[in-house]
C-alpha cells in the first residue's frame, strides 16, 4: 500500500521522517481519521474543517488547501485496494533543532495513509461492551485533535486491563467523553450528550447523531451529564468514526439499564446505517 508523505506517494517502508520531527519529539501535531465507504469519504468537508480548527489552535498554517487535501486523499484511496477504508492524516510542525519555541521557518510534515476499515465485532452489537469511569486526567485543550495522546492511551489501557472497551472520563464529576469516543446517554426516552467546549473533541459522529436524532424526531439535549446521571442511564453509547455507535451495557461492573443494547440504540443504528448506505452509494 502506498502512503503520502510531503508531496510524494511511496511505499510505507520508504516513508521516513527525521528523528528531529517535532511530532516525534514533542507530540507537536494534529491528525484526523476519516472513514471511506465504497470509495466515498464520510463527511470529508467536516473533517477538513476540524483539521483547520486544530491547526489554527496550535498556530500552524494548513500546508494544503481543501482542494489539495481532497486530491491527495482521493489518490490515496484510489491507489489502495479494498472497499471500506480509514484514512489517517497528520500534520506536525516538522523537523527542527530541539527547542520548545516554534522553529522559524516551519517546514511541516504532512503524512497520510489509508488502511482497511475493520468491521465491528458482531458481539459488540449483540451484547454491547463494558466501560469503566475514570478521572479525566487530560489537559484543558481536548477540542484540539492532537497527536499527543499519552493520557488517552493510559486511560484506554486501564479500561482494557479492567476487562472493558472504553474509559468514560469525568472532569469534576462531569462526563466529558471517552478515551477515543464521544458519549451519549438515554434516560426516559431522551438522548443527551455533553455540550461542546474545550474539554472534549467535537466528534463528527457525535454531530451526525444529533442531526439524525433531529430528523428522526428523537428528543435530544446537549447538557451537563454527571457521574450520578451515568448510574441512572437506561442506555449508554460510545460514538466514533471507526466504531460508529457502540452500546455500553456494563459500567464499572454494573448493568446499564436492561443490560442489553437498548431500543433507542437500535433505532439510531438503523438511521446511521441508512446514512452510511447513502454515502456508499455516492
Ligand atoms: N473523542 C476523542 C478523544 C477521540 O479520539 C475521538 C475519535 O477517535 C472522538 C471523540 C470521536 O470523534 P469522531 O466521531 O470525529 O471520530
Amino acid at each position: 500500500a502506498l502512503v503520502y508523505l510531503n508531496g510524494e506517494f511511496l511505499p510505507l517502508a520508504q516513508a521516513k521522517v527525521s528523528v528531529l520531527d517535532r511530532g516525534f519529539l514533542f507530540g507537536d501535531g494534529v491528525y484526523e481519521v476519516i472513514p471511506v465507504y465504497g470509495g466515498h469519504f464520510f463527511r470529508l468537508s467536516l473533517h477538513l474543517q476540524r483539521l483547520e480548527h486544530s491547526l489554527q489552535a496550535i498556530h500552524l498554517e494548513n500546508p494544503l488547501s481543501p482542494s489539495q487535501w481532497r486530491e491527495v486523499l482521493q489518490r490515496l484511496v484510489a491507489r489502495n485496494e479494498g472497499l471500506d477504508q480509514a484514512v489517517y492524516l497528520q500534520v506536525t510542525r516538522g523537523p527542527a533543532a530541539r527547542d520548545h519555541a516554534f522553529p522559524q521557518p516551519v517546514e511541516p510534515t504532512v503524512f497520510a495513509m489509508s488502511n482497511p476499515l475493520k468491521p465491528l465485532p458482531t458481539e459488540w452489537r449483540l451484547k454491547g461492551v463494558a466501560a469503566v469511569t475514570r478521572e479525566d486526567i487530560r489537559w484543558k485543550y481536548c477540542h484540539i485533535k492532537s497527536v499527543a495522546l499519552l493520557a488517552n492511551i493510559l486511560l484506554r489501557q486501564e479500561a482494557i486491563e479492567a476487562g472493558a472497551q472504553e474509559a468514560l472520563l469525568l472532569r469534576d464529576e462531569q462526563l466529558t467523553e471517552g478515551a477515543a469516543s464521544n458519549v451519549f446517554i438515554v434516560r426516559g426516552g431522551v438522548l443527551a450528550t455533553p455540550p461542546k467546549g474545550p474539554f472534549l473533541l467535537s466528534g463528527i459522529t457525535r454531530d451526525l447523531i444529533l442531526e439524525l436524532a433531529g430528523e428522526g424526531g428523537i428528543p435530544c439535549r446537549e447538557r451537563v451529564i454527571t457521574a450520578w446521571d451515568l448510574t441512572q442511564a437506561d442506555e449508554l453509547w460510545l460514538t466514533s468514526s471507526t466504531r460508529e455507535i457502540v452500546p455500553v451495557t456494563r459500567l464499572d461492573g454494573i448493568e446499564v439499564g436492561s443490560g442489553k443494547p437498548g431500543p433507542l440504540w437500535g433505532q439510531m443504528d438503523i438511521l446511521y446505517q441508512e446514512y452510511k448506505a447513502r454515502v456508499r452509494a455516492g
